[in-house]
């Protein structure tokens, strides 16, 4: 043994003070104790390497390099699964006909669906049909729709858009994107829902939170405004699948698919989402999915 080396005596804890484990350990102790001799005390075995990749994880990189998550196979998969999850998927409002399912719509904004459903029984009781509406003032319905919330806007686009229909349209809710634009408190949201749903005309597609949220989520969409998330929507999603696929994305923002703690492990999507906020997942995040 060289002059000036002591052995290491056990700790009295049981434990070695620096032990790193094995040889390693050792020649890092004795590096450390004699600096100027670690040329010559270190393994003659060149430098250390980084381990090598497995070829499994180089694949998995050029995987997911050619993912394209609006290719047309993957578009097909969510449509089949939601048709199998959702095959009647339709809108939760009540109505009887288009000027109900109108008002409905209009009084759903930043409210519950059931909350509407609460309501729109007992103003069509009150005033049963278009023109009734449009002989109000907005502050004598106000009282009625209180509880749908911004009630004081809802009341003046719902008695606005009485009149209109009266005074333009014959009584009738107009069946063209063009003409419901020209309503008051109709935007493209509420059109798609009226078109859709009541007239099975496919315009476009209904832009909600659910839709905006789940949409993100499955990567259909980059976009946040909900004009370019339509578009985005109408360019991959087939034309006689938008009303549908609107409202079975609604049901699954619904269901499964919550802003806060998204139900992934009940999700028939589950092992072709990969969105950052996932609750469990057997593939791949991608971080700017959601
Ligand atoms: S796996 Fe989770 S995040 Fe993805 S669609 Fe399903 S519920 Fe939503």
């Amino acid at each position: 043994m060289p002059r000036g080396i002591v052995p290491r005596q056990p700790a009295k804890t049981g434990r070695q003070d620096r032990a790193t484990g094995g040889r390693v350990g050792a020649y890092k102790t004795l590096v450390e104790t004699l600096p100027h001799r670690a040329a010559e005390l270190l393994p003659k075995t060149g430098r250390a390497r980084a381990p090598v990749p497995p070829a499994r994880d180089k694949r998995q990189k050029a995987g997911a390099r050619s993912y394209n998550p609006l290719a047309p196979e993957r578009i097909t998969e969510i449509l089949k699964r939601l048709d199998q999850q959702y095959p009647k998927a339709t809108c939760a409002l009540s109505h009887s006909n288009a000027w109900e399912l109108l008002v409905a719509t209009i009084l759903s904004a930043q409210s519950t669906d059931v909350g509407v459903n609460k309501v729109t029984p007992v103003i069509f009781k009150k005033y049963p049909t278009v023109q009734d509406f449009a002989a109000l003032k907005p502050e004598e319905l106000e009282p009625d729709i209180r509880s749908t919330g911004f009630f004081r806007n809802k009341s003046k686009s719902v008695v606005g858009a009485a009149k209109k229909i009266v005074s333009d349209f014959g009584g009738e809710v107009p069946c063209g994107m063009d003409q419901l634009l020209t309503l008051p408190g109709v935007a493209r949201k509420t059109a798609n829902v009226v078109l859709g749903t009541w007239f099975g005309k496919n315009e476009g597609l209904v832009v909600d939170t659910h839709v905006q949220r789940v949409s993100r989520r499955l990567e259909l969409t980059g976009n946040e405004d909900p004009k370019k998330i339509e578009q985005d929507l109408m360019q991959v999603i087939p034309r006689e699948k938008w009303t549908l696929f609107s409202h079975q994305i609604i049901w699954h923002g619904r269901k499964l698919c919550m802003a806060r703690a998204p139900k992934c492990a009940d999700c028939p999507l589950e092992n072709i989402c990969h969105a950052a906020d996932k609750t469990w997942s057997k593939v791949e995040i991608h971080k700017n999915a959601k």
